[in-house]
Order: C-alpha cells, then structure tokens, then sequence
C-alpha cells in the first residue's frame, strides 16, 4: 500500500510501499478515505512529542471503511479512528471514567501507525460511528479538532464569554458550537492575520482580533488552542475573576513566568489531556444538531508534507485532509 513515513523527527514524510497491515484480534482492517491533519502531527514530526514509534504512520483523524476483522462492525461500514487507540482498561484512571489519562493508553499516529496510508488497522473498541449526514471530507476534523475540542469547550463550564485564541482547525469548529450554545465569542489571533479574523466573525465570533492586545472586554473563559505559551497570561489577563484559561494542546512553548495577580480572584488555568470514548460518541452526536460546518483543504496523501506545512503557518481556512 502507498503510505507517508516518518523515519525521524525533522525529516520530511517518505512516500514508501508498505504492506498492507493485518488486523489482529478485535482489530479491524480500514481502507482509509480521509485523513485529518491535526497540529499534533506537527509536533510529532518536529520531535516535540519525543518518543514516537518509529518509522511512523502519522494521523488519528481517520475516517475509513471497515475491509474485514472483528465483531462490532459489519464490512462496508463508515467508521472514524481517533487519537485514543488503546487503554489497559484497569488502572486508576480507566477505573474512574478517565481513561484519556490512562497510564498505558497508547495513541493512534504515534504509538501505532495511524491514517496517513491507504489501508490500516485499529482496535474495533476505540473506533467511532460516523454521523451520515458529513462526507468523508467534512467529518475528518470532528475526529479530533472538533472533539478534543468540545472537551476544551466543556471544561469552560457555562461561561457566557468566551475567547478563543488562535483560530484554526478546533477553533472553527468549537466557534460555532459555542455560538449555537449561546454563548458571545471573542477570536483572539495574530495583529496581522486579518483572514483568520475574517473567518470568526463569519462563523458567528462577535469580536476577533490582536491576542496579545488588551481584550474588548472582560472574558469568563478561554480556549487556547494555539501553542505558544504567551497566550497564557494574555488569556489570563483578560479573565474576569472566577474564570478559567482551558489549554486543549498537546504541547506549547514555554508559559513566562507572570505575576500572582493574574491567577488570584479564583482563576483558573488547566489543560486538557487526549480524548475518552464518551467524549467522542457526545461530540459526534451534537455535531450534526448543532450543523457544524467544517471547512476543509484537501491534499493527495503524497503532499502529506505540504499540508503539514500549512498547518504550520496557519494559512489554512480551517483544517486540512489528506486523501489516498
Ligand atoms: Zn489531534
Ligand atoms: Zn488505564
């Protein structure tokens, strides 16, 4: 099968001739239809999320039809492979309804080959159900923009006023959830991105504009989406007391060092770790409801690299796809 290999961090992805994999037992065998692109496969090719399996089939936004194995699916089925693709099931974690947290949890395009390739496999518990309303195209980014970040969205509790900062592939599709929630949504982007702050306001944001300018006005929460640690005290600055500053990244650069001041007047600053199953299967059913549109760039499974290098200047409207 054709396939994008990492074989080490910082190099480009390898358009190789794999075998097509075999699924195991309670596996299934995919053919992949569409792929998402998620930040993370860009920290992973950078090598800031250091111990990948290697080499490495990126990709945990997969969406794919089901060839063979396992019980749960029958042949022909549209199914989706997210981030979480493994958990022990018995530690202290699984055994509280965490298991995003778990232990041992092993991730999809990181621990396993993931989506970036025209055929894979996945353990048949952890694959999702599709909502049919979305086409292949459109339903990639719900697998993880969209669902890692309604956990994000989640942990803003009923906040009214919500910023979001940095506004790509999660922030597009969390924007309208939150817009449908009623909820007022202030974008906070780069000064200069004048597109990226079009796009919020299109998709119902009612202010966008410099994130590390003073607010419009006080926020009870933010999403920070984009992963530079600067964000952090500009989000938190722009709390009012008793709000919460919600990281739904899996890395970012260093948070300076701030002032007690900003957290004090009960603040509070977390961060929001992968996905669980529940999470999944509640986002997957409110999209459809909610009619989150995504918007999406296609890329031919060979320009893998090039839509990574878009993901990384943020000059994409919306979230990027790759299709074998
Ligand atoms: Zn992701
Ligand atoms: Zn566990």
């Amino acid at each position: 099968m054709r396939a994008m290999v990492l074989d080490a961090p910082g190099q480009p992805l390898r358009a190789s001739e794999l075998p097509e994999p075999e699924p195991g037992p309670g596996q299934v065998a995919l053919e992949v239809l569409a792929c998402g692109v998620c930040r993370t496969d860009l920290h992973i090719f950078d090598g800031e999320l250091s111990e990948p399996k290697l080499p490495l089939v990126l990709g945990h936004q997969i969406v794919a039809r089901v060839a063979g194995g396992g019980e749960r699916f029958a042949p022909g089925q549209r199914v989706g492979v997210p981030w979480l693709g493994w958990t022990d099931g018995n530690c202290r974690y699984c055994r509280s309804g965490r298991e995003n947290l778990c232990d041992r949890a092993l991730f999809t395009g990181y621990d396993l080959d993931g989506g970036y390739a025209e055929y894979a496999v996945a353990d048949e518990r952890y694959c999702l159900s599709l909502p049919e309303s979305y086409k292949d195209l459109q339903v990639a980014p719900l697998l993880c923009a969209g669902l890692i970040g309604y956990r994000t969205l989640r942990f803003a509790g009923d906040a009214e006023r919500i910023g979001i900062y940095g506004f790509g592939a999660a922030a597009h599709i969390i924007c309208q959830v939150a817009v449908h929630q009623g909820r007022r949504v202030f974008a906070f982007t780069r000064a200069d991105d004048e597109a990226a702050q079009a796009f919020a306001l299109e998709l119902g944001a009612e202010w966008a504009g410099d994130a590390l300018g003073p607010a419009p006005e006080e926020l009870d929460a933010a999403l920070v989406f984009a992963p530079a640690g600067e964000l952090v005290p500009a989000a938190l600055r722009a709390m009012a007391k008793g709000g919460s500053v919600v990281c739904g990244g899996i890395h970012m650069s260093d948070i300076p060092a701030m002032p007690y001041e900003l957290l004090w007047g009960e603040r509070v600053l977390r961060s929001v770790a992968n996905l669980t199953r529940a999470d999944a299967e509640e986002f997957l059913a409110i999209a459809p409801k909610v009619r989150v549109r995504t918007h999406v760039e296609a890329f031919e499974l060979e320009r893998a690299n090039d839509a990574l290098a878009r993901v990384r200047e943020g000059s994409l409207r919306g979230a990027a796809v790759v299709v074998p």
